[in-house]
């Protein structure tokens, strides 16, 4: 006999070396993009956007997954994809009223990773890290070093929703909580699930947008198995960021049963229109998602040329009601500090 079927290794190792088979999701998250020279070379910007992007990047990182990357339009600096992104020179002027802090998150930190705002829920930060740094992000100046618990103030976070009857819902978010392992993952629901009043797991996430192959078997199975009735609020902005891979990663999320929605930003350049928002409710419904809120800016320091003025957005909204179903327009809110929920326009 000359020639022989490959052992399992061997056919590993062939899988591994064969250049279609798509990377894992933990190498796609590895080699995320965090260089801003490489940015602009891959989306062949001119120089005049190298200066700037390396000054944002000194602030808040550059993190950008291929996937993600690869819905962008090369040479062009307005892309909506890439605007979210892109690093500018303006994130270091200041501008007065943007701030490092601006949800004053720092005073509802109940205990280490948890933060017990409104009635009924409360939110974990259940991984420190992104798989993309958003421009805009309110979160861009969060002290997540002081917030990325170990095992053993889990525990205490987790006392604290055991002691409290009231809370019915745990939100996973960060970061973005899919950036932990599914170990962690499904250690932090098994805990959860053994506190009898808890009803809802809700998480609030960007991967399956950004690294669409981040829904697999693993994730799949704590989810479909957990007794806790599950929502995934998506975060996508612009109908671009849905293509057939996110797609694929939300019907594994339904088949799973989960409820999906999302939620998204009113960005100046990005989705500042009535088309791009009617066309990204269109997009989504066809992904199987239902646009939940829109959020006006947070005002934090480094992204005030995204802000779009509330009376713009209202007349923004109103023009969707014009002509989308009514449960395709997303809500129009606003985050106060101090207010018992998100406050509508
Ligand atoms: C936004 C948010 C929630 C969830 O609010 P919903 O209106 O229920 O979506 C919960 N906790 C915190 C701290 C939040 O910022
Ligand atoms: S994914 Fe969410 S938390 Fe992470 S940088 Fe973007 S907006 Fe911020």
């Amino acid at each position: 006999m000359i020639t022989r079927s490959p052992t399992p290794l061997q056919r590993r190792q062939t899988r591994e070396t064969t250049p279609d088979t798509p990377p894992s999701w933990q190498d796609q998250l590895a080699g995320v993009i965090r260089d801003p020279r490489e940015l602009c070379r891959r989306l062949g910007l001119d120089a005049s956007w190298l200066a700037g992007a390396e000054a944002g990047h000194d602030l808040f990182e550059v993190r950008v997954p291929e996937a993600f990357l690869g819905r962008m339009r090369p040479g062009d600096p307005a892309d909506p994809l890439l605007r979210q992104v892109l690093p500018l020179a303006s994130e270091a002027e200041t501008t007065p009223s943007f701030v490092a802090d601006p949800l004053a998150e720092a005073e509802s930190t109940a205990a280490p990773g948890l933060i017990h705002k409104y009635p009924g829920r409360v939110l974990l930060i259940a991984s420190p890290s992104c798989a993309v740094n958003c421009r805009y992000c309110f979160r861009r100046h969060f002290p997540y070093d002081e917030n990325a618990p170990s095992r053993a103030q889990w525990d205490r976070t987790l006392a604290h929703l055991h002691d409290d009857p009231s809370i019915r819902e745990a939100i996973l978010s960060g970061g973005d909580p899919l950036a932990a392992s599914d170990r962690q993952l499904a250690w932090l629901v098994e805990r959860l699930e053994a506190i009898p009043h808890l009803k809802r797991l809700r998480i609030h996430t960007r991967l399956p947008v950004v690294i669409p192959d981040r829904i697999d078997a693993a994730l799949l199975q704590w989810l479909s198995s957990t007794r806790l009735q599950k929502v995934v609020v998506l975060h996508i902005n612009h109908a671009n960021e849905i293509d057939e891979a996110v797609i694929g990663a939300c019907t594994r999320l339904r088949e799973a049963g989960a409820t999906l929605l999302n939620q998204s930003v009113l960005l100046r350049g990005v989705n500042d229109g009535i088309a791009p928002l009617a066309e990204l409710s269109e997009r989504l419904v066809e992904a199987g998602i239902l646009p939940y809120y829109l959020h006006v800016l947070d005002p934090v320091a480094g992204a005030a040329h995204f802000d779009v003025p509330d009376d713009e957005a209202r007349e923004l909204v109103a023009g969707l009601r014009d002509v989308l179903p009514g449960f395709l327009v997303p809500r129009l809110v606003r985050e106060i500090p101090g207010e018992a929920s998100k406050t509508p326009l």
